[in-house]
């Protein structure tokens, strides 16, 4: 068999196909051609390895290869909202090969996504489109008038933009004002005409997270949902709020959305301990928390290794969950033959690091996750 790149000798970590162990994964034309285990010289699909005669080999023992990371809640328009980040340097720089930017752009500024999001980024950049026409390049308060909803233009732009994968609406108080759930039905409304999930960031109250629980569907995504402030999914007695239950219980996803004031160890422990788990792991990463708490996708997945989830926990919520969300499973966040050859290649450092959440309590850590190479469509890059 001969292919452009042979990725050697490595731990391989895929959930999509429930994949823990030795393996060589084959590379052509930018997507995966075949998944070797090496233990028995036996192929996935149980046929005899034929020898790879590849382009390109890639050896070096002792990192994991993963599907390239996915990282579900992000902030890439720079200019026009002043709050994003250089896609780049928060994506393929650090190992992250798929980006969605989650509601900087409303549907009638979905041209900045494109010119300052998309267009300069080697990263895959998708969509999480605000309900909002004028997204986050307006101030903070997008959902304050009620005018300035965009649903009709929201569903028309999703059906012609395959980078858009869903609605965004920001429920807490600062950004609705007086509207309470007013804007979360339009935004609803609008993603379930358009056959896209919503994603909801949730904050302070009003309104009630239980009010905002209670309509969502299987699919929907809650932004944040492990804060630290009041009014959470948890109670004064650490004790799952009754919506929260029933929400999981009927399929609504729970992300992380670390951001600067939006996740607490705390919580995370709390819930943990609950037998809770989040779906997907992601930054919410922007100008104002890139050099901490959050610094990166990595750092935030380091976070979670220190609060006792497994590798293969973490590495599921940062590829073939997220890969589902966007209803991409079968191209990204999986490393089944025939998806995108997207690839990140992980090392996990034992070192004393100091880790800090959103409500600046700090756990000193013994160990690390960095990206070290990621491969995207076939393309080998070197992390920074
Ligand atoms: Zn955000």
């Amino acid at each position: 068999m001969s292919a452009d790149l042979l990725i050697r000798n490595r731990w391989v970590i895929d959930p999509s196909q429930k994949l823990n162990g030795g393996y060589d994964l084959v590379i052509s034309d930018g997507r995966i051609m075949d998944i070797v285990t090496t233990d028995d010289g036996k192929t996935n699909d149980g046929k005899t390895n034929e020898p790879v005669q590849a382009r390109e080999t890639i050896d070096a023992a002792g990192c994991i290869v993963t599907p390239g990371l996915i990282d579900l809640h992000a902030h890439v328009i720079s200019e026009s909202t002043q709050l994003g980040v250089r896609a780049d340097s928060v994506g393929i720089e650090q190992g992250v090969t798929t980006l969605v930017d989650a509601g900087s752009a409303g549907a009638w500024t979905f041209d900045a996504f494109l010119k300052e999001g998309v267009e300069p980024s080697i990263t895959r950049v998708l969509a999480f489109l605000n309900i909002s026409g004028d997204g986050l390049c307006r101030g903070g308060a997008e959902l304050s008038d009620m005018s300035r909803l965009a649903a009709k233009d929201a569903v028309t732009l999703i059906r012609e933009q395959p980078s858009i994968r869903g609605i965004k609406a920001r429920m807490s108080a600062s950004v609705v004002k007086n509207n309470g759930l007013a804007p979360l039905l339009v935004a609803k409304q609008a993603a379930r005409e358009a056959g896209v999930p919503l994603m909801v960031h949730i904050g302070n109250a009003p309104p009630t997270l239980s009010e905002v629980l209670s309509l969502l569907d299987e699919g929907d995504v809650v932004t944040h949902a492990f804060h630290g402030k009041q009014g959470g999914i948890l109670d004064v007695r650490g004790q799952l709020l009754p919506e929260a239950e029933s929400a999981l219980a009927r399929g609504v996803l729970f992300d992380v959305g670390h951001g600067e004031s939006s996740f607490s160890f705390r919580t995370m422990q709390q819930a943990k301990a609950l037998g809770i788990a989040p779906y997907s792991i992601s930054t919410d990463v922007h100008a104002r928390n890139l050099n901490g708490p959050v610094h990166s996708l990595t750092h935030t997945m380091s976070k979670f290794l220190a609060l006792g989830f497994t590798m293969y926990e973490i590495v599921a919520a940062c590829t073939s969950a997220p890969a589902k969300v966007l209803g991409l499973e079968r191209e990204i966040g999986t490393l089944a033959p025939g998806a995108y050859a997207d690839v990140t290649i992980l090392r996990r450092e034992t070192m004393p690091i100091a880790l800090t959440d959103s409500e600046q309590e700090t756990i000193l850590a013994k160990e690390a996750v960095f990206a070290q190479q990621v491969i995207t469509s076939g393309k080998v890059l070197t992390c920074t």
